[in-house]
């Protein structure tokens, strides 16, 4: 691997910071969407130490060193070029060096993580894969799997926030099954460590930060693409009212790439859709003229009476609630704004947010009403 003199003074910079907070390791089932019963890795960076289940230490590994690793008469064995060694049901490859990164060639596709990896066989024969990896690192490399796209260290910097504590408040979520997080959307998308430079400082910039409620317990830090202009209660969407969760104003997400939306449906589909579901009247005519001109200036939870437009919009499949209803010819048309549930923080508008030169502390308290930000060693301090 060739390092740049500028990655070199970044890997620095990220040693520095991460070294004021104290490390911790998080426990992060990866592939967890396959089932495989082999596994394939490269050493690509680092030294790594080999331990079985009881422990003790089969063999180091360096740089290129490839391992082949499965089941043989219900036992873990590795094979590489020189050696066949035999580990029974858990192997742990624990990260020995200063950049310690490993490859996965299988499953496909080919990804690159960050610290330790521990591999142990299931009942079934099947192989599970749990990168055991530094919080900050996961955090680097969940920010770049859901909004690598985006140019603005600032904007990164809300998004280290958001999934670090997003990461801190669903710690448990796996606890019954032995690790901690998943790598898919259930918990959050993880597909390896960081390449991306900006990410990488965003994250070290704000090492251990988290956003906490007035308990002091990590927030509910949920988001979505675009508001459309107002945020939603978290009540409207999920029946349940949390004090930070309320809608707000929010002319930043006003004109972005996912402000607006429209969809048209026979109108004879969208009454008798009503009429299916909710026994709504559509032989009364002024019944009917409410769900065909129906209006919404500010967000509205109800279509009419018991019709939760949350329902609807799951039923039709609409990017949001936030829509009005016309009527052309014999179709309905629904002109819709926001994407998304509309709860907390709009990624679109917190990135417009950035762009304006707002900074990362201001746009997270603009979405998330009354939280503070702490950081990890005042809210539990290590030993
Ligand atoms: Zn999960």
């Amino acid at each position: 691997m060739k390092i740049s003199r500028a990655a070199i003074s970044l890997i620095i910079t990220l040693v520095l910071s991460f070294g004021a907070q104290a490390r911790r390791d998080i426990r992060v089932r990866i592939y967890s969407d396959r089932t495989f019963k082999s596994v394939q890795l490269v050493i690509f960076s680092g030294n790594y130490e080999m331990s079985d289940s009881s422990g003790t230490v089969q063999k180091a590994w360096n740089k290129n060193d490839t391992l082949t690793i499965k089941p043989v008469n219900n036992e873990l064995v590795v094979f590489s070029s020189a050696d066949t060694l035999f580990m029974g049901k858990f192997i742990r490859l624990q990260s020995k060096g200063f950049l310690n990164i490993f490859q996965v060639l299988l499953p496909d596709p080919k990804r690159l993580y960050d610290d330790n990896i521990l591999i142990s066989l299931r009942e079934d024969g099947t192989l599970w894969l749990i990168n055991e990896v530094e919080l900050e690192h996961y955090v680097a490399g969940v920010v770049q799997a859901e909004a690598g796209i985006a140019k603005n260290i600032e904007f990164f910097k809300v998004q280290a926030v958001a999934v670090r504590t997003f990461t801190l408040r669903n710690i448990e979520k796996h606890a019954a099954e032995g690790y901690q997080l998943c790598d898919q959307t259930h918990c959050q998308v993880y597909k390896g460590r960081c390449g991306n430079t900006d990410i990488m400082l965003a994250t070290s910039k704000t090492a251990g930060e988290i956003m906490v409620d007035t308990s002091g317990q990590p927030i509910m830090a949920v988001f979505h693409s675009n508001s459309g202009g107002q945020t939603a209660n978290s009540e409207d969407v999920w029946g349940k009212a949390i004090y930070y969760l309320r809608s707000v104003n929010d002319p930043y997400s006003i004109g972005q790439n996912s402000y607006s939306w429209q969809k048209t449906m026979p109108r004879t589909e969208w009454l008798e859709y009503l009429r299916k579901n909710y026994e709504y009247p559509i032989n009364i005519p002024s019944e009917v003229k409410q769900v065909t001109s129906f209006q919404q200036a500010a967000r509205r939870a109800y279509l009419v009476d018991n019709i939760s437009l949350r329902k609807v919009r799951e039923d039709l499949k609409l990017r949001s609630t936030f829509f009005n209803i016309s009527e052309q010819d014999d179709q309905i048309v629904f002109s819709g704004k926001g994407f998304g549930h509309g709860v907390g923080m709009s990624q679109e508008g917190a990135m417009n947010m950035a762009r304006q030169g707002f900074n990362y502390i201001d746009i997270l308290k603009f979405y998330y009403l009354g939280i503070e930000i702490t950081t990890l060693d005042q809210i539990s301090p290590t030993e």
